[in-house]
């Protein structure tokens, strides 16, 4: 293995799944749904793989489905021509990494604010760039971005800005303020900012997301991914997309034919009938969601965890000292045997393990009664 991909040889979420399965735990660790999507979509889905739609969709993706996406921008007062702006990838994933491979030479910086998810370092890496973080952090209400750090990190060789939000692992979604720093960063520095808005849709109470692209100055050096895992609850299908003026796109395109050229034909048409028909499925889904935030978050803190509000996502970050445990990694390992619940560490996604080493992960985009079983189970903890 090359020596630049030494530190990625696994990840967590698999690991992770793997040791819940092993155990028989409840799975609160990778954050995945455990009921389908709108049943119009998967129809849809039959639809195309019984009317002849197997075979390579176009290197861009299907036309209906960079129309949806291009459409789908609209709600934020976005416009993107579909045919030189929009690129279909094998989920956000794809497009992340694609992204990076195209903009960043050997030794250019890329700032990722951290936590960050698990892709985004081994991207920068396998560009063979190199990461420098900015930190979140609590005020014991909030994860905040921390804007001073964010100016610090800039140098002359910092290209581009990851941005996450609304945020895995920590369900932060950035203030106008926090976004307002980044887009004066970026236009300042002429940094090309790569936002990751997988949960878009996935916000609560009265939290909107807005993305970075809207800023003024922003549009034209933005890359905005998403997908439609998480919005329509198909994390299986891998069908994302990037949104960013035609350079850009032209740039992440040159990357994303020679990784997988093209992927996931049938689903394509499916993607694009849920983005145009399923949106109002997606604002149930939206208030599901909450209340099982509000399940969740209440259930762990009546088993002794102290919790963080959560703003959107799938995740809530929940603090493991008042248990009497101060080291949450070797604790996320241990807890599938000794509670029969799976979570997640955020000490891994970060550079500074020992300052994130009180926080666990825990997703809650599971039907009521596993969450329910989870936390009965955690309540052996005291
Ligand atoms: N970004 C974030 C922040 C995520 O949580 C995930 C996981 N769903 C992804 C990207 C990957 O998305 P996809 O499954 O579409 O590749
Ligand atoms: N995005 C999911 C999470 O954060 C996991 C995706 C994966 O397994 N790579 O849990």
């Amino acid at each position: 293995l090359a020596a630049r991909l030494q530190p990625f040889t696994s990840t967590v979420f698999a690991e992770m799944t793997a040791l819940a399965t092993r155990t028989g735990a409840v799975n609160l660790g990778q954050g995945f749904p455990d009921t389908d999507g709108p049943t119009g979509m998967l129809d849809a889905a039959r639809d195309a793989l019984y009317g002849g739609k197997n075979q390579y969709p176009p290197g861009p993706g299907r036309p209906e489905l960079r129309r949806a996406v291009a459409e789908h921008r609209t709600r934020y007062g976005l416009h993107y021509d579909p045919d030189t702006e929009v690129l279909v990838t094998a989920g956000a994933t794809e497009a992340i990494a694609a992204s990076l491979l195209a903009l960043a030479d050997r030794g250019d910086e890329v700032i990722a604010i951290e936590p960050y998810y698990d892709s985004y370092a081994a991207a920068i890496a396998m560009a063979g760039a190199e990461r420098r973080t900015v930190p979140l952090t609590s005020d014991g209400t909030r994860f905040a971005l921390d804007v001073d750090a964010l100016r610090a990190a800039v140098t002359p060789r910092t290209r581009a800005i990851l941005v996450n939000s609304p945020h895995n692992p920590t369900g932060t979604v950035f203030t106008r303020d926090e976004l307002t720093a980044i887009a004066e960063v970026c236009v300042e520095n002429d940094l090309i900012a790569v936002q990751d808005e997988v949960y878009e849709h996935l916000t609560f109470d009265d939290v909107e997301h807005t993305p970075l692209a809207t800023w003024p100055g922003m549009r034209e050096r933005t890359v905005s991914i998403s997908s439609a895992g998480k919005t329509f609850n198909c994390t299986g299908w891998k069908i994302g997309w990037v949104c960013a003026p035609a350079e850009l796109v032209a740039a992440v395109k040159t990357t994303k034919q020679f990784l997988t050229f093209v992927s996931g034909g049938p689903l394509q048409p499916a993607v694009a009938y849920a983005l145009e028909h399923e949106l109002d499925w997606v604002e149930q889904l939206r208030t599901s969601l909450a209340a099982k935030r509000d399940r969740l978050s209440k259930g762990l803190t009546d088993a002794g965890f102290s919790v963080w509000p959560s703003a959107g996502t799938y995740f809530v970050c929940a603090d493991v000292r008042p248990l009497g445990f101060t080291d949450a990694e070797d604790l996320a390992w241990r807890l599938p045997e000794l509670a029969g619940v799976a979570a997640v560490p955020v000490s891994v996604f970060t550079d500074h393990p020992d300052e994130w080493n009180h926080v666990l992960r825990f997703a809650f985009s599971k039907r009521d009664e596993v969450l329910d079983q989870a936390v009965e189970r955690l309540h052996q903890l005291r």
